[in-house]
């Protein structure tokens, strides 16, 4: 068992905060390089204990937000706040987070055992103490085989695991991780992310974590932070961004391939009746809708695919869709599908039934998966 206490125990090296917290407060962070903002206006509240990912794609101000509170980036404007102490201004040691990096960051030339305990070295802790906090961090991280071996020697995945033993032994009130996966191959991306959920869940320690892989986001975090050129998009829970995206470029990020953009023909509260050139769909509002084009965002897997055998034509039903099967890949658990419909429109579909190219298919979209956004 861990010795790491999951809760929020006082550290006892002199000159670092308390790890007693209620909220970390990121108030209009801003920060510039010459004249680009990299991040604009970033507020966010974090509970003590929160798991948060900062989302989007390369260049959106991820890092630079996660650098801002680390305090390896001063502010160009706004403030960070735990509770009612200011620490935007404090140095990084002395705000007591906890860094994992992309590459790692290990010292090539000490063993595991001296990467892991050279933070608490360096805060003059006990021969034994130092012992004790990096057998704990070792024994959380199922590295405890691998003490005296040199980084070099350790897998890709090992070393990351270094890397957050490391962070965690000092006993952070925030842990930050900046793409910690991304070296890694596929199966130890998986992996390692069910050990780092592993890992919050043992510890329960304030995380940010940044990420462009949406998967990883969804499952990982309590809330997700969507980014895009330094502006927040959208603060949600997984389920409120996978299932309600505030417009349509969380949308995209949260996997709605097929993106339409049609004639809107009436609004009657939430429900919208769109048209396309060879089908009708009813869907929801997310947005205020007006003028005479809105776009549809559906996921491929919110469509039902059967096989159209009998060659039937278009009934004009809502949210019935004809087409013909381009582009099929096996993806293991189904099938993504392409599908033209006889305008030329390309759809994307998910199906668990194989589809051979060329049939002729029969879509159909429940109408609370359709959701319309403003062409403005
Ligand atoms: P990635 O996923 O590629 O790491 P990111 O979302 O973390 O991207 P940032 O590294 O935060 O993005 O960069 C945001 C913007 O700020 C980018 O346009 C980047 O070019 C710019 N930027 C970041 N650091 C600097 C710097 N030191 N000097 C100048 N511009 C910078």
């Amino acid at each position: 068992m861990t010795e790491l206490q999951p809760t929020t125990q006082p550290h006892p090296a002199e000159g670092r905060r308390s790890q007693i917290f209620q909220q970390l407060r990121l108030e209009k962070v801003t920060r510039s390089f010459g004249g680009t903002i990299a991040l604009s206006g970033l507020d966010l509240t974090i509970q003590s204990g929160e798991f948060i990912a900062l989302l989007g794609p390369s260049g959106c101000g991820k890092s630079t937000a996660l650098n801002c509170v680390a305090g390896l980036l001063p502010l160009t404007d706004g403030s960070i706040w735990l509770d009612q102490q200011r620490i935007d201004l404090m140095p990084p040691e002395r705000r007591g987070f906890g860094m994992v990096f992309q590459n790692y960051a290990l010292f090539p030339h000490l063993t595991v055992r001296r990467n892991v305990g050279f933070g608490l070295v360096m805060r003059r802790m006990s021969k034994k103490e130092v012992r004790r906090r990096v057998d704990a961090a070792l024994d959380l991280v199922q590295l405890k085989a691998f003490g005296d071996q040199l980084p070099g020697r350790l897998s890709g995945g090992q070393q990351q695991r270094v890397a957050i033993a490391r962070a965690i032994v000092v006993e952070p009130s925030v842990i930050l991780m900046d793409e910690p996966l991304s070296n890694l191959d596929a199966k130890l991306r998986l992996e390692m992310r069910t050990e780092i959920k592993r890992i919050h869940r043992d510890l329960q320690r304030t995380t940010i974590y940044v990420t462009h892989d949406q998967d990883e986001a969804l499952s990982l975090a309590d809330r997700i932070v969507v980014l895009n050129e330094g502006r927040t998009l959208q603060i949600g829970s997984p389920e409120e961004l996978y299932t309600r995206p505030a417009n349509l470029q969380v949308a995209r990020f949260m996997g709605y391939r097929n993106i339409l953009e049609l004639d809107l023909e009436r609004v009657e509260q939430q429900r919208v009746f769109l048209a396309g050139p060879d089908f009708r769909l009813e869907g929801i509002a997310c947005a205020e809708l007006a003028g005479r084009r809105a776009f549809a965002a559906i996921r491929p897997d919110d469509f039902l695919v059967t096989i159209n055998e009998a060659g039937s034509r278009p009934t004009g039903a809502r949210n019935s869709i004809l087409g013909q099967a381009e582009i099929v890949e096996y993806c293991g658990r189904d099938y993504l599908v392409d599908i033209a419909t006889s305008s030329g429109l390309l759809l994307h579909a998910r199906t668990q039934r194989r589809v051979e190219p060329g049939a002729r298919v029969h879509l159909e979209v429940p109408e609370e998966r359709v959701l319309a956004f403003s062409a403005a």
